[in-house]
């Protein structure tokens, strides 16, 4: 990675870390934000929201993908993501939201996280090496 992709990056990580602090999570504590650089240039945060009804939470991630498109349009695509959390663990995007991740993203996308030492940065297409796909006729 290039000094200015790594710099970037760990501007996009403490956007993320900055979005966390709005994580609305009484119940797990859990308390998680991301950051998407869109191909337009835009940064677009998200944060976790819990509800008292587990199933209904909705991830950072997820959060930053539905803000982006509602505020961009169908056409966005996600060239960085960067997730963070405010309890010193390690947070890689959960499968349900690499799968969203998935419909916006290119593949060569870097994706960093925090890890259990430091953070980590990777392709996307190494995280989600065979998402679901639906070719249409
Ligand atoms: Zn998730």
């Amino acid at each position: 990675m290039t000094d200015q992709t790594q710099a970037a990056l760990e501007a996009l990580f403490n956007l993320a870390e900055q979005a966390a602090e709005n994580a609305y999570a009484p119940y797990s504590k859990f308390r998680v934000g991301a950051a998407l650089r869109l191909s337009s240039g835009e940064i677009v945060t998200g944060t976790n929201v819990e509800n008292v009804s587990f199933g209904l939470t909705i991830c950072a991630e997820r959060a930053a993908v539905v803000r982006a498109v509602s505020q961009f349009g169908p056409k966005i695509r996600i060239e960085a993501v960067a997730v963070a959390n405010l309890n010193d663990r390690p947070s890689p995007p959960c499968g349900a939201c690499r799968q969203v991740l998935a419909e916006f993203i290119e593949p060569d996308a870097p994706v960093v996280f925090s890890a259990a030492e430091g953070k980590c940065a990777m392709a996307f297409s190494e995280l989600l090496p065979l998402g679901f796909e639906m070719k249409l006729k």
